[in-house]
């Protein structure tokens, strides 16, 4: 077939492009941990990398393939590795390519499990600076020279920062920096990392692109834009072909093997069939999150919302010219004198849960779960109140959403 070029035309008719197994529509669920060959000499080619082949579970799955060619076609990138969850893919890949004296820095608005790595980091000899991630001059002036890479994440989870993707960019590239993108919160459908500069794209897959919340899985993408060959970490034996593909492949060959972090075939089928709805999803989750925004900004017992959906969202002119759509997930304050508990348990098609990206709206009130550990100090001074409430977007009916947060609101 020729090469479609819309974005959902390309993921479902992805896995066609190559042969698939009785003209199966989907890849089929391989699984089997090893594979068998009639003559040693051809498993010794595979092993040597002399002739294509698959060897070992933990690297290489033909579905877990499928699926990465699907995200190579969303992120416009040229390899993805898969792994068991996103915290896997930010873990390995960093492992991978920093060594002890290194320096990185990260945005400070962080998923708090990712802010949790990074303070592992530090005990295993990787310096980290945490700086404000939309202010491109805050991360300039925490570059020294012992730094490698910068990462940040596009929308920031729960208070909906906006990074300054598109100058961070430029800094990196200006520094020969490794850029690294988080692009869970957008998904390859809102924004594409590559579109300013980066050079290493992660997503959880367990958020939007798989959707339903059905099944954990992480990746990441090499976009082709850095010049491996300028990073002095990449060992000998994976500087062969181009130098584009050096990182990706130290990830994947030393990473994947070191930290086993493999993801499961029947993950990676479950979240293939998700993402074939990645767009329609995204546009009405977006939808459904503007319209409760304004909703919640006009009434009276709302005090903040903060989505970038909205005009007075200090980087709502930025994410209107990066992004498709601003986003699926906001969160707002209650005023003082409306009971955060009483609220919530008025919420009838909202769901009291944890997660993000799932086909329901969930809610989380933030300071008293996810936010809780950390103590109030941390918590104040993040901007995280104790009224504040997260909400994930689904896809509902917009207006029985609206109801539901009216009725609660009384
Ligand atoms: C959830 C999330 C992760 C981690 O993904 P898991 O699949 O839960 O391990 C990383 N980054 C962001 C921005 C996330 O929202």
């Amino acid at each position: 077939m020729k090469h479609p070029n819309g974005f959902t035309t390309r993921i479902v008719h992805s896995d066609r492009r190559s042969t698939v197994e009785h003209g199966s529509l989907h890849k089929p669920i391989h699984a089997t941990v090893a594979y068998g060959y009639e003559d040693a000499r051809e498993l010794a080619a595979v092993f040597q990398g002399k002739q294509p082949g698959y060897t070992y579970g933990r690297q290489v799955n033909p579905t877990i393939e499928a699926l990465q060619t699907k995200l190579d076609g969303m992120e416009d990138g040229i390899a993805t590795v898969c792994f068991g969850t996103g915290m896997a893919a930010i873990g390995t890949t960093l492992f991978a390519l920093l060594r002890a004296g290194d320096h990185m820095v990260s945005s400070s608005f962080l998923f708090g499990n990712t802010n949790s790595l990074f303070n592992t980091f530090d005990s295993h000899g990787i310096d980290v600076s945490f700086a404000d991630a939309t202010d491109v001059a805050a991360v300039a002036a925490s570059i020294t020279p012992a730094t490698k890479l910068v990462f940040v994440e596009t929308i920031a989870n729960p208070r909906t920062q906006v990074s300054a993707l598109q100058e961070i960019g430029e800094l990196c590239q200006q520094r020969g920096l490794i850029y690294v993108v988080d692009n869970t919160m957008t998904s390859p459908y809102l924004f594409q990392p590559k579109s300013v500069g980066a050079s290493l794209v992660v997503n959880s897959l367990t958020k939007y692109i798989g959707g339903h919340g059905n099944a954990l899985g992480g990746a990441v993408t090499e976009t082709g834009l850095f010049d491996w060959a300028s990073f002095s970490n990449i060992y000998p034996e994976y500087q062969g072909g181009p130098a584009a593909k050096w990182g990706i492949t130290q990830i994947k060959k030393k990473g994947l093997r070191d930290f086993g972090a493999a993801l499961g075939p029947e993950a990676a089928h479950h979240i293939a069939i998700g993402s074939e709805t990645l767009a329609l999803r995204m546009t009405q989750q977006s939808r459904n999150a503007q319209a409760m925004c304004e909703l919640l900004d006009a009434h009276p017992s709302v005090s903040q919302v903060y989505y970038p959906g909205l005009p007075a969202h200090p980087q709502h002119a930025r994410a209107q010219q990066l992004f498709r759509h601003p986003g699926a997930l906001f969160s707002f304050e209650l005023r003082d004198d409306v009971d955060i508990w009483d609220f919530m348990g008025k919420l009838d098609v909202v769901v009291k849960s944890s997660n993000l990206g799932d086909n329901r709206t969930l809610a989380i009130p933030v300071a008293h779960t996810i936010y809780y550990e950390m103590g109030p100090e941390r918590r104040a001074s993040m901007g995280i109140a104790d009224s504040l409430i997260r909400i994930s977007v689904g896809i509902e009916d917009t207006q029985d959403l609206l109801d539901d947060l009216a009725a609660a609101l009384g």
